[in-house]
């Protein structure tokens, strides 16, 4: 990764199409967690929500954490060696290609996402990984992701999947109905399969409006919402998965192995969530 900031005139390189002047979501995670793949309406946008809440930064820290410990449980307790990641983000330290081929070499992993500077960096990340690959595309349209020809050549579907909804169904608004989304992928997994979710939530009502009017702002109204434990815990239960131990929770305390991020001081949001099985 560069040591300059995106715009920086030894990186200031935009594939063809990439509006900079509206914060992306990818970018301001990858800002968040100390990248330097982001724009300056990114990082505004990420200072912006710091400003409301500085915790945000333990936040997404803690949350990555989360991705790769889940990643490890998976391949070692479970064997799992197919991993499609919905809405993988940019490319950081120890992607899931990494952890899953630690364990597994022979683990095939498609990361899905729709920002194109997503497919620009794991591209390059990913030149010399033949079991590897990254797509361009929306998780909202689940025949394109599952019946698209780099996921169909990498993942046997008759077999067990890890399918990684991590931070990514509060993208989703109401409207697309984002625990349709999880049924429909979940339906067609074998049993064995898991799943990875984790999501923004608050208990408070004006923390869930401030935080998605904030982000919704930023994002030019590319955004879900923050929703409420209990409606993340029914998306889950109504795909039909039996949550693993610890259960549903912060996803910070998750099976803590000693990686833990910096504490999260305020905790009005956090990310919400676990790893669940089909049986
Ligand atoms: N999963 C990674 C993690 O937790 O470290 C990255 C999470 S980041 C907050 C959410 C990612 O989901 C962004 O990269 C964004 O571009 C992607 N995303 C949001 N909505 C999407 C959609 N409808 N289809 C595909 N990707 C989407």
């Amino acid at each position: 990764m560069s040591e300059h900031h995106a715009e920086d005139p030894i990186a200031d390189w935009t594939p063809t199409g990439i509006d900079v002047s509206v914060a992306s979501v990818a970018r301001v995670y990858d800002y968040l967690l100390g990248g330097k793949d982001n724009f300056k309406a990114d990082r505004e946008a990420a200072e912006a929500m710091l400003a409301v809440d500085p915790s945000s930064r333990a936040m997404t820290i803690n949350n990555r954490r989360f991705l790769q410990r889940a990643v490890r449980v998976i391949a070692e307790d479970y064997g799992i060696t197919q991993y499609l990641d919905h809405g993988s983000g940019l490319p950081t330290q120890d992607n899931v290609h990494q952890i899953a081929q630690s364990v597994h070499p022979e683990a095939r992993v498609v990361y899905v996402d729709n920002d194109p500077i997503v497919l620009a960096h794991g591209r390059a990340l990913l030149a010399e990984n033949a079991s590897t690959t990254v797509i361009t595309a929306d998780v909202r349209d689940t025949d394109g992701v599952m019946g698209h020809p780099d996921v169909v050549k990498l993942i046997d579907f008759d077999r067990p999947v890890a399918a990684l909804f991590v931070s990514l169904l509060h993208c989703v608004p109401d409207s697309d109905d984002p625990g349709a989304l999880l049924r429909r992928v979940v339906d067609r997994l074998a049993p064995g399969s898991l799943v990875v979710v984790s999501h923004l939530v608050s208990a408070d009502p004006e923390v869930r409006r401030q935080r998605t009017e904030l982000i919704l702002a930023t994002t030019h109204g590319n955004w879900g919402r923050v929703r409420t434990a209990d409606e993340v815990t029914a998306f889950i239960a109504d795909a039909g998965l039996d949550p693993i131990e610890p259960g549903l929770g912060n996803v910070s305390d998750w099976r803590p192995d000693g990686t833990a991020g910096p504490v999260q001081e305020t905790t009005e949001w956090f990310e919400f969530g676990g790893v669940a099985l089909k049986r």
